[in-house]
């Protein structure tokens, strides 16, 4: 596990760089930030650093916006945490440069700047050396705990830490710890549950989960491309001509590893503007969600499991019509008793539809993060934490498990349930 910041000393008077994930949803005509999820999640991290007596320099992307768009400014992400933080939160309204370094010269042992969108400057995707080292000056630490941008180079998520000494924060030691756990030491069954529409974005993922899970699940519109793998007619649903054989192997190695690997038997498929329940497709019709002999099926599986880990929705979910299979899948994990595993943003927008976000252990707040972590990858991210040492380090012997992942008590904040 990589050094967290419960492993730094001497953060006290020190000026911090802490890199978060504010990408929150804005309303376009009023700019007010609609969901504040990523916001309270981070609050542990933040208030932990405050806590410490650090000077904390925030900085994050919003949207993707073209060079400087009021539209994206990290603003109300600042009014929205001085909600918790009153009195410590102050704006600066560029994130480089010689304003932003007077404003870091005025801050006080735990108090708070938030830096403006990192991303109005083209720099920070190009992951360009100057504008890190321009980024990195303004402070003498760096963490990161944006876990939804760990797998991508970009100069606040792996520019600075080539410079600065670092340490990850919390949410992003969670992440790491849960799946970590998950695959090392899963309770059994393992059941996976794997849809969306892009299979060549999940191969790998189905690859290492045939390794380590008991049964693999697969639904969504990818379903197809390995229903036709098996000579299936698939009539006028999606299908990756190019991940065809990708598909035949996989369908080959769950056979030769004696893992359960389970296809829809039945569809709900639109011909002519009309929906219907089909065992066999013929031309012309196109699958777009799971029909309910499936759904039967994958719930059987579902109920006998230990842990289940569950990425993109079993049907073409946003169309009513097309939703069933996702709200009784997303229903059944629930409701079951396993340790349960959620990632991507669909999959997360399905339970939070159904009301049932809160019987679920874990949901990861990265879509592409959580996919390359599951699928055994690296995040560049946090690789290079840890890779400047500077700061002394505490010989912290304790190994990282998923229960003690949460913030000491002293960290708590107003809103207890950010500490899940
Ligand atoms: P992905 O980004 O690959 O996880 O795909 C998510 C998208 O897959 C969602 O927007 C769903 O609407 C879509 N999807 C799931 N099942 C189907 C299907 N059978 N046909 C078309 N789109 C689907």
């Amino acid at each position: 596990m990589k050094r967290t910041i419960k492993e730094v000393e001497e953060l006290s008077g020190k000026k911090v760089l802490l890199r978060a994930d504010f990408n929150v949803p804005l309303d376009e005509n009023t700019n007010a930030i609609l969901d504040t999820t990523r916001i309270t999640e981070e609050l542990p991290t933040i208030q932990y650093l405050v806590d410490a007596g650090a000077k904390l320099i925030v900085c994050s992307h919003l949207g993707r916006p073209n060079g400087v768009e009021e539209k994206y400014s990290l603003k109300p992400v600042a009014d929205e945490l001085a909600k918790h933080f009153e009195g410590k939160v102050t704006f600066c309204p560029v994130t480089i440069g010689t304003e932003a370094k007077k404003m870091v010269r005025k801050l006080k042992d735990g108090e708070i700047l938030v830096l403006e969108n990192v991303r109005f400057d083209e720099r920070e995707e190009a992951n360009d050396p100057k504008f890190a080292k321009e980024l990195a000056s303004l402070a003498e630490f760096y963490v990161n705990d944006a876990f939804g941008t760990a797998h991508r180079k970009h100069a606040s998520t792996y520019g600075v830490a080539e410079i600065l000494p670092s340490a990850i924060g919390f949410l992003i030691e969670k992440e790491l710890s849960v799946i970590e756990n998950a695959y090392t030491n899963p309770k059994r069954p393992f059941v996976a549950v794997l849809g969306g529409a892009k299979v060549k974005d999940k191969i790998n993922v189905i690859k290492k989960l045939i390794d380590v899970a008991d049964t693999v699940l697969i639904g969504g519109g990818m379903a197809f491309t390995f229903l036709a793998a098996q000579g299936k007619n698939i009539g006028d649903s999606l299908f990756a001509e190019e991940n065809l054989n990708d598909a035949k192997n996989i369908l080959k190695l769950a056979e030769k590893k004696g893992k359960k690997l389970l296809l829809p038997i039945d569809n709900v498929a639109l011909e002519n503007n009309k929906v219907y329940k089909v065992l066999e497709m013929h031309e012309g019709m196109e699958g777009l969600d799971i029909g309910p002999k499936t759904v039967k099926m994958f719930i059987k599986e579902i109920k006998k499991a230990g842990q289940i880990v569950w990425n993109g929705p079993v049907g073409k979910y946003e169309d009513k019509r097309f939703a069933k299979g996702t709200n009784k899948i997303a229903k059944a994990i629930a409701k079951s008793k396993a340790f349960s595993i959620i990632g991507g943003g669909d999959s997360i927008s399905a339970i939070n539809a159904c009301g049932c976000a809160e019987q679920i252990d874990h949901l990861s707040t990265g879509g592409g993060a959580s996919l390359k972590l599951m699928e055994g990858s690296s995040l560049p991210a946090v690789d290079i934490i840890g890779k400047v040492k500077k700061l002394k380090v505490a010989n912290s012997k304790k190994k990282s498990s998923a229960k003690s992942k949460k913030a000491p008590a002293k960290t708590k904040c107003k809103k207890e349930k950010v500490e899940e």
